[in-house]
């Protein structure tokens, strides 16, 4: 869902009229590759293995600039680093795997319906929202 053509943040860039340099484009075309919510650290490495002189406060500070300008987005899935995907055209939810950190990529029209309901009910019109499950595998062993 969130895997885009590889070079979408650069053209968003761009026509924000921000100052590409060698290595935004790098990183702007690593993170539209990645189908995936990497942090800082994992783009970096992805970054490396193109250019190597791409440092990890280059990635950090142009995570900033793109996340300023509206053209990614940033997620904070409670362990305490920072995690980032292009801003997407529709809508979606995420599941965190509690136990392996990957995130699931999901939406239901159901829940969608119900948050406006809600909203609604207290007497507001819903304009956006964020919704995160955690959770562990079905098939494992409960230690508790
Ligand atoms: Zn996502």
């Amino acid at each position: 869902m969130s895997r885009a053509k590889a070079n979408e943040i650069e053209a968003k860039c761009v026509a924000k009229g921000m100052r590409m340099t060698e290595q935004r484009r790098v990183i702007a075309r690593v993170l539209s590759a990645s189908g995936d919510h990497p942090d800082v650290e994992e783009l970096h490495r992805r970054c490396s293995a193109i250019d190597d002189r791409i440092s990890l406060s280059t990635v950090y500070r142009t995570m900033k600039l793109f996340e300023d300008a509206g053209i990614i987005e940033r997620h904070d899935f409670r362990e305490g680093r920072a995690r980032y995907e292009q801003a997407p055209k529709d809508h979606h939810d995420h599941l965190i795997n509690m136990r392996t950190g990957d995130v699931i990529e999901f939406r239901s029209d159901e829940i969608e319906r119900l948050q406006a309901e809600i909203a609604r009910r207290l007497g507001y019109r819903l304009v956006d929202h964020r919704l995160e499950l955690y959770a562990v595998p079905l098939d494992e062993k409960s230690t508790r």
